[in-house]
């Protein structure tokens, strides 16, 4: 009866996630009686399978710890190399600010990387990438294409918090991105998937407008890269949610065809 209606609070939970990113189309026993206009549709807007793990999934718990990060071939860097090399790092203005440096947060061997552009309020007092309602939008997403939180890495272009949420300055990202490089470095995730417009545009330098860089795959320092909205800018303009949906289905069908390609 407890599993019965944990079950129920956890397909509700799924049902309102799709319902918000713009899903219009959960199965139905009518769906052969559509016209194959509709049909199309409907499989463009497949749902994904329920995560199998079917246990509530607990938030990672890593502040700036460095011991899970001590697996990494011989020769090639280790996140725990990387995050020690940062310290108490000083390196650029926005330090002396800062209430903890937010390295990043998830697993070091991660397919899927999220790189944000800098931490916020939340995130600066607790040291841990995406926390607060845009993080658990964020959260929500990620298991909408089959995946756990803890499966993927978060973490940002900037490790400390601008004064008042302003957008980072060029010389801050100059001094603060190469860490992020050696990040994806010693992940080596499949698929990079930038949030906001200012995080997609400083990775790529280019200038060009989210609206035009999002909706599909390029190449970046040897993996996929993707852009997105932010989920920040998701609760303040929730009609973009069905364009992330879009976005997360090319990551997952990649993600998936990979993995496809591996078995046979
Ligand atoms: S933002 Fe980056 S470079 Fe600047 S102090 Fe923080 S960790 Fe160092």
């Amino acid at each position: 009866m407890k599993d019965k209606a944990l079950l129920r609070g956890q397909i509700l939970g799924h049902l309102k996630l799709y319902s918000d990113l713009g899903v219009r189309y959960v199965g139905s026993s009518a769906a052969g009686k559509r016209s194959s206009a509709q049909k199309s549709q409907k499989r463009e807007l497949a749902i994904p399978p329920e995560p199998k793990a079917a246990a509530p999934h607990p938030a990672p718990r890593i502040r700036v710890n460095t011991s899970m990060f001590d697996e990494a071939p011989s020769g090639e860097e280790s996140l725990g190399a990387i995050l020690g090399d940062l310290n108490d790092c000083r390196r650029c203005k926005l330090a002396p600010g800062r209430t903890n440096l937010v390295f990043g947060s998830g697993n070091p061997h991660a397919e899927l990387m999220f790189v944000g552009e800098a931490p916020g309020a939340d995130e600066d007092a607790q040291g841990l990438p995406f926390v607060g309602r845009a993080g658990h939008l964020l959260t929500r997403i990620i298991e909408a294409i089959g995946m756990r939180r803890d499966e993927v890495y978060i973490c940002n272009i900037l490790k400390c918090r601008p004064p008042g949420n302003r957008n980072p300055e060029l010389d801050e990202i100059a001094s603060c991105e190469q860490f992020l490089f050696r990040q994806i470095a010693a992940i080596k995730p499949k698929v990079i998937c930038a949030l906001g417009a200012f995080g997609a545009q400083t990775l790529l330098k280019t200038t060009e407008t989210i609206g035009r860089l999002r909706g599909h795959l390029m190449d970046y320092r040897g993996a996929k890269f993707m852009a997105t909205f932010h989920p920040a800018y998701l609760l303040r303009n929730p009609n973009e949610k069905r364009k992330v949906w879009e976005d997360m289905q090319i990551i997952r069908d990649y993600l998936l065809s990979l993995r496809n390609s591996d078995k046979s």
